[in-house]
């Protein structure tokens, strides 16, 4: 893949671009709707769409909880989102697998 800000050639897997250390590993992460383990409340439904539609993650609460007093889909959406997301990935910490150590 490419770097979106300098437009060098990285490896596929990179979260850090070796030319000018910009991060981009994270805008794609983002792109699939998961639950977060770090920062949720409780399942980290609201925290997912947060990230995902990358909006404030107090102003999806605040919307949520809303919806679930106010409507039955809001009170059912939760729990139902809580099953059917997929829990964000262990990431792995350090840098990452196969990237070439430049020892000068
Ligand atoms: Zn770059």
């Amino acid at each position: 893949m490419y770097c979106n800000y300098c437009g060098k050639v990285i490896q596929d897997d990179a979260n850090v671009c070796a030319y000018c250390g910009t991060r981009v590993g994270s805008s794609t992460a983002r792109t699939r709707l998961v639950r977060p383990r770090q920062g949720r409340k409780i399942a980290g439904v609201c925290m997912g769409f947060a990230e995902y539609f990358d909006v404030d993650v107090t102003l999806v609460r605040v919307v949520w909880l809303i919806a679930s007093f106010t409507t039955i889909i809001g009170m059912i959406s939760y729990p139902i989102a809580w099953i059917v997301m997929p829990e964000e990935p262990l990431l792995l910490s350090g840098a990452p697998a196969g990237k070439p150590v430049t020892n000068a």
